[in-house]
């Protein structure tokens, strides 16, 4: 598998923010979000066997802990990161999956934790996450939406009325986009979408979804790589 970086961190979003977690973060990616801040994922990388890519999270955690497959899209190599995700697993790793859903999500090891990245309009992605994946979720997974204005708010509280009422799942994160060219300060004058604009339409629909913020935006300078 094609691997642009392996480091240790502490996990910047999700439910699992705030704790130390190994990145394997996986080359390519077949969208191209207009917010990204992954766009050196896109191409090289260096080629890594499973074996090798087990090695180097057990010398980075060998205590176990979280390992997530992040890109990228790490979907794209699901031939080689599935049979890994269930070896950790074994290994009393918990395993998580960041995705964008756009990749059938069937074959994911049940005991994974996904995080699907359902695409807004503001991406430039809209419509590239596949619906039949809404049938893989468990309680154990996340849908996430990246916001960068009304619209994609509207978007997802639309996605959410529509297609999760009465389905059992981990989390519902709505969060603010980060601007592409943050640096400097740290700080929520960075996001495209002010969190406090966010938290007043979350209250006055009286959604049941999580306002999630990229922590690690604000640990470290938002430009900077491997955290
Ligand atoms: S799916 Fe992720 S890595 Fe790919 S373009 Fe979008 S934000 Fe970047």
């Amino acid at each position: 598998m094609q691997i642009i970086e392996i480091y240790k961190s502490l996990q910047g979003e999700s439910s699992f923010a705030g704790l130390p977690c190994v990145f394997v973060r996986l080359a390519i990616c077949n969208l191209r979000c207009s917010w990204c801040d992954s766009e050196y994922t896109f191409k090289g990388g260096k080629k890594m066997s499973a074996d090798e890519v087990e090695t180097e999270v057990r010398r980075l955690a060998p205590d176990g802990g979280l390992v997530e497959f992040t890109g990228g899209e790490p979907m794209l190599h699901e031939r080689e990161i599935l049979p890994l995700m269930e070896r950790l697993i074994s290994k009393r790793y918990t395993v998580l999956l960041e995705t964008s859903g756009e990749r059938p999500l069937e074959k994911v090891p049940f005991l994974v934790h996904k995080i699907v990245d359902v695409k807004c309009p503001g991406s430039g992605e809209a419509g590239t996450f596949r619906n039949e994946n809404l049938y893989t979720l468990t309680d154990r997974d996340e849908l996430k939406f990246v916001l960068a204005d009304r619209a994609d708010y509207e978007f997802a509280r639309d996605f959410v009325e529509k297609n999760m009422t009465g389905r059992e799942i981990g989390n519902i994160i709505f969060s603010p986009a980060f601007r592409k060219d943050a640096n400097g300060a740290r700080s929520a004058e960075h996001c495209l979408l002010d969190p406090q604009q966010l938290a007043e339409w979350i209250l006055a629909d009286n959604l049941p979804v999580r306002l999630g913020l990229q922590i690690h935006k604000f640990i470290w300078q938002p430009q900077v790589k491997g955290i």
